[in-house]
């Protein structure tokens, strides 16, 4: 089985070999602090502490832009999700659409952004029937609300949704949106989310919900 993520039997082998083509990119990390530069298999990246870029942003952003926030970050994760996927499929060559989604939860898991747990329900289905339920646990969003005490009354994991849907409309070319449907955060045993095509998630999300009484 592979190591970064948890997914059903039928696509271990998938995530297998997602894993063993990005895991040696990420252990080539490199840091020159004389030069002001941290880079991985040589491309230029940057640090931030989790709970500025949770927590402390949302506060921000919410000041000005008020219950608005959340979509701000969700938006600016879809953009470096989107933008991270079309890096790595062009460093890799990889031209599968599954092989390309699969590489998006394991490069998720070596950013320290969370695992990824993919649930039966997902349907790689490259149309409008694609759909992905998944969890995340162990997320730095969900971590850094709990570990400031914050109340929460609604899910907080707005950059992580934003970078698996934009990581998965670049590897299957689909629109697609990411909804997290529990949250730990708000006392959930688990950080769901449900991706589908945007004209398809309202009625996906009320049917995961009704499967797994939510
Ligand atoms: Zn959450």
């Amino acid at each position: 089985m592979p190591r970064y993520v948890d997914c059903p039997p039928e696509l271990a082998s998938l995530f297998n070999e997602a894993e063993d083509i990005i895991t040696p990119l990420f252990w080539d990390f490199k840091r020159d602090p004389e030069k002001g530069a941290i880079t991985v298999s040589s491309e230029r990246y940057v640090i931030y502490r989790g709970n500025s870029m949770a927590v402390a942003l949302r506060h921000q952003l919410e000041s000005v832009l008020g219950p608005g926030a959340g979509v701000a970050i969700y938006q600016i994760g879809k953009a470096t999700g989107a933008a991270d996927a079309r890096y790595y499929f062009e460093k890799t060559g990889i031209q599968d659409q599954e092989l390309k989604l699969a590489m998006g939860p394991v490069i998720f898991a070596l950013g320290g952004y969370a695992t990824v747990k993919i649930l039966p329900e997902s349907a790689l289905i490259p149309n409008e029937d694609f759909l992905l339920v998944y969890d995340h646990p162990n997320s730095y969003e969900a971590e850094a609300h709990i570990k400031a005490g914050l109340p929460v009354n609604k899910p907080v994991d707005f950059l992580n949704a934003g970078y698996s849907a934009g990581w998965c409309s670049e590897a299957f070319n689909l629109k697609l949106e990411a909804k997290e449907i529990t949250c730990i955060a708000m006392g959930d045993s688990q950080c769901r989310f449900v991706m589908a095509p945007c004209s398809q998630l309202r009625n996906r999300v009320k049917e995961i919900k009704a499967k797994y009484s939510l």
